[in-house]
């Protein structure tokens, strides 16, 4: 496995404040994370433009593709 490193991090660390910790698509705060617009295996980049601050209803949702970031 390889480890993450200290740019990804300092990426999702980076989108947090700048979405101010609040889920990009209904506001919530619960369990948020940064989430990959663009994931690594389809070439996403860890920059901070590839990263999406999602609450961990709507982070869910996105990943069954039951809701489209891109959208937001
Ligand atoms: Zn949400
Ligand atoms: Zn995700």
């Amino acid at each position: 496995m390889e480890k993450r490193n200290s740019a990804h991090i300092n990426a999702q660390k980076a989108a947090r404040i700048r979405d101010n910790n609040l889920c990009q698509i209904c506001g919530s705060r619960d369990h948020t994370a940064g989430h990959h617009a663009v994931d690594y295996q389809y070439g996403g980049s860890s920059s901070l433009d590839n990263i999406v601050t999602l609450c961990r209803g709507c982070h869910r949702r996105v990943h069954k593709g039951e809701m489209d970031v891109y959208s937001v």
